[in-house]
């Protein structure tokens, strides 16, 4: 197999996580909902899984085929790779039924994933049509906000440097609760990895806040049933996470005026 040393790189570490983890992935991509407008419907099932274990994302496109969608593939950002067969057609005498295709060995193709891309023509079916509140807030802190299909499993994320933003939920509480983690980093450092005790409870109290402060009903027992999944006493938690909530509230109030 003839592939750049990037695209083996990326490749082996799709290797290494399937060593150390399950084979979740291949359940996460059965349950993904995705734009029937994105070509990766009609990769392989092997190449799904590989591009999913690189980018977490389903959605991904060659630089053109983005180009073509109206977006456009944003500096810096890492290509995953997918597979080709290269297949030659030899002739075994006239008759052409006797064609076969013989494979001569595998191009890695390399692809970006929808959180990678920005442009004016939103994402098809991911971009609701009226984002939320704050919005305005997160790009002008140069948060970059992306609606991309995720598993149902997890609704959104927060790249550790709180420079970007994954929504896989138009549901206005996903995007408060990833725009908090994302104001989090800013103030206090890289974030954490993986589901933080004191970041899911400064994430999710904010919220609350700022759903009530929108107007947008009471989600303090949502608040509540999620911070006691991290925290055996989430008073206490909550208690511990005051400070910190009180900074985002002070970035993003500050901002919006
Ligand atoms: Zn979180």
């Amino acid at each position: 197999m003839k592939l750049s040393d990037k695209a083996r790189a990326s490749i082996s570490r799709v290797v290494e996580k399937f060593k150390t983890s399950s084979l979740s992935a291949v359940t996460k991509i059965a349950r993904i909902r995705l734009s029937a407008s994105a070509p990766s419907n009609a990769w392989s099932f092997s190449n799904k899984v590989l591009a999913f274990m690189q980018a977490e994302e389903l959605d991904c496109r060659g630089f053109r085929q983005w180009q073509e969608a109206g977006r456009k593939v944003s500096k810096g950002s890492k290509a995953v790779y997918i597979i080709r067969p290269l297949l030659y057609k030899g002739k075994t005498g006239n008759d052409k039924e006797d064609a076969k295709a013989v494979c001569l060995g595998f191009s890695a193709i390399p692809v970006f994933a929808a959180s990678s891309t920005e442009g004016d023509t939103p994402l098809p079916e991911y971009t609701p049509v009226e984002l939320p509140p704050l919005s305005d807030v997160a790009k002008r802190l140069g948060i970059q906000v992306s609606y991309v299909p995720v598993t149902e499993d997890r609704l959104g994320d927060c790249r550790p440097d709180g420079s970007a933003i994954r929504l896989g939920s138009h549901d206005t509480r996903v995007f408060f609760h990833e725009l908090t983690h994302a104001i989090h980093a800013r103030i206090g450092g890289e974030l954490k990895g993986g589901q933080h005790q004191d970041q899911e409870t400064i994430a999710e109290f904010t919220t609350a806040v700022l759903m009530d402060l929108y107007g947008m009903g009471d989600t303090t027992g949502n608040a509540w049933k999620y911070i006691s999944q991290y925290a055996d006493d989430p008073l206490l938690a909550i208690t511990r996470a005051l400070g910190m909530v009180e900074k985002v509230l002070a970035v993003l109030t500050s901002e919006k005026e």
